[in-house]
């Protein structure tokens, strides 16, 4: 038996670093893969982040009481969120947070959706908990229903349920209707299940109408954000769990222990940027509604472009994501040796150096032929300058038309 825990590196990271390998061969590759925000932080929290590198001694370990109490104002005001800056805990990335909230429970039943994000599943493992996948399908526009969260739940082995919700999603960039999320909760409600609902990608909600979990369930919802996505400084690492008024004690002195002997604190530099960041809603949406205009506008020419061609794909509702479904061609695909996901992405970027993730790193079945997208392969307008695909999204363009041109029948 190996002494080594057995955890695999992540294909996010895997199909990043082959990106790179061919690119440093001279070739040109359309960078489909890794989901980093291309737009700068607003200026002022850059300005702010500057003027603060002299913090270099050790913080609070829940976070700054002055970045607590913004968030908790900002997340009122935006999308009704109640959690007192006492519930409010600050990391460096929400990624750790989640695995925190896991890691305090002695043993728990932890349901994902199959797709869901690349880390959840590595994460329950690590905390040695029972993961429950959630198959859903393109027909249900890959959501979590009702049905399908009641039968998993008749599987658990535990006394806690955590189930990681995530919308807009990561690899789907589809979201839940007020409907949807009041039917799931009926059911939470009545098997007492913590959710940690990740709403890192609220805040690129396209039609601005996300609906957070809390505001439905707020007796055992966590949400999870941060700078990540929306502020594109995923690399500030800076992370935040608005937790439900009435924390247990014993919750939370287990949170605040697993902190301390681990990431101690955020870097405070980057938690005075945020404190400035989490000041004003009205000036963050307005910092928004330009890359969402963006956003909106190259997925949907990918998506017009892919479904024409056969994938199957919905268009996003926010974030940065399309997970395509290319079922249709399996016959095609099995006749060049193509049975997995990952081999069709290895193909693709090997033969058209378009690079997308398989769906087997989302929790799929690796037999399942599906990916995901990022759309995030193009390049910011300079300040003042409209938005052009032609000029600023080349990759875009060039990446889609070789994507399609790959698939028979083009
Ligand atoms: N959740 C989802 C769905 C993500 O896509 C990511 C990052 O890719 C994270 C969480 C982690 O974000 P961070 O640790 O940077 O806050």
């Amino acid at each position: 038996m190996s002494s080594f825990r057995s955890i695999e590196e992540s294909q996010t990271l895997w199909i990043n670093q082959r990106t790179k390998d061919l690119m440093a061969s001279g070739k040109e590759i359309h960078k489909f893969g890794f989901g980093q925000s291309p737009f700068m932080p607003p200026k002022h929290v850059m300005d702010a982040l500057s003027a603060n590198v002299h913090r270099k001694d050790y913080g609070h370990v829940q976070g700054e009481q002055a970045l607590r109490e913004n968030v908790s104002i900002f997340h009122q005001e935006l999308n009704g969120i109640e959690a007192d800056p006492e519930n409010i805990f600050v990391a460096p990335g929400s990624k750790i947070l989640i695995y925190s909230i896991l890691l305090a429970f002695e043993e728990a039943d932890v349901l994902i959706a199959a797709p869901s994000w690349v880390s959840y599943a590595p994460q329950a493992k690590l905390a040695r908990h029972n993961c429950i996948k959630i198959k859903t399908t393109f027909e249900e526009k890959w959501r979590v229903t009702p049905i399908n969260l009641q039968a998993a739940l008749n599987q658990k082995k535990t006394k806690h349920s955590i189930m990681i919700l995530n919308f807009p999603g990561n690899p789907d960039g589809l979201s839940y209707t007020q409907g949807e999320l009041e039917e799931l909760a009926t059911i939470f409600r009545k098997y007492n299940v913590l959710v940690i609902s990740d709403e890192i990608y609220g805040l690129l909600d396209f039609e601005n109408t996300h609906i957070s979990l809390s505001t439905i369930y707020p007796e055992r919802t966590i949400t999870t954000t941060g700078l990540s996505k929306w502020c594109g400084a995923g690399g500030w690492r800076m992370g935040i769990a608005l937790m439900y008024d009435n924390l247990e004690t014993e919750f939370k002195k287990a949170l605040i222990g697993i902190a301390s002997e681990s990431y101690s604190c955020a870097a405070l530099p980057v938690q005075k940027a945020a404190e400035i960041a989490y000041s004003n809603v009205a000036i963050i949406k307005e910092y928004l509604s330009k890359q969402i205009e963006i956003l909106v506008e190259v997925s949907s020419y990918i998506h017009s472009e892919l479904s024409t061609s056969g994938i199957k794909v919905y268009r996003p509702k926010g974030g940065f994501y399309m997970f395509l479904d290319f079922s249709e061609f399996k016959v095609h695909f099995k006749s060049l040796g193509i049975n997995s996901s990952k081999s069709l992405c290895e193909t693709l970027l090997n033969e058209k150096g378009v690079a997308i993730l398989p769906g087997s790193a989302f929790a799929m079945e690796s037999s399942e032929l599906v990916a995901r997208l990022a759309f995030v392969d193009f390049l910011e307008p300079e300040e003042n300058e409209e938005f052009d695909i032609e000029k600023h999204g080349q990759s875009i363009i060039s990446g889609t038309q070789k994507l399609c041109s790959w698939l028979p029948n083009y």
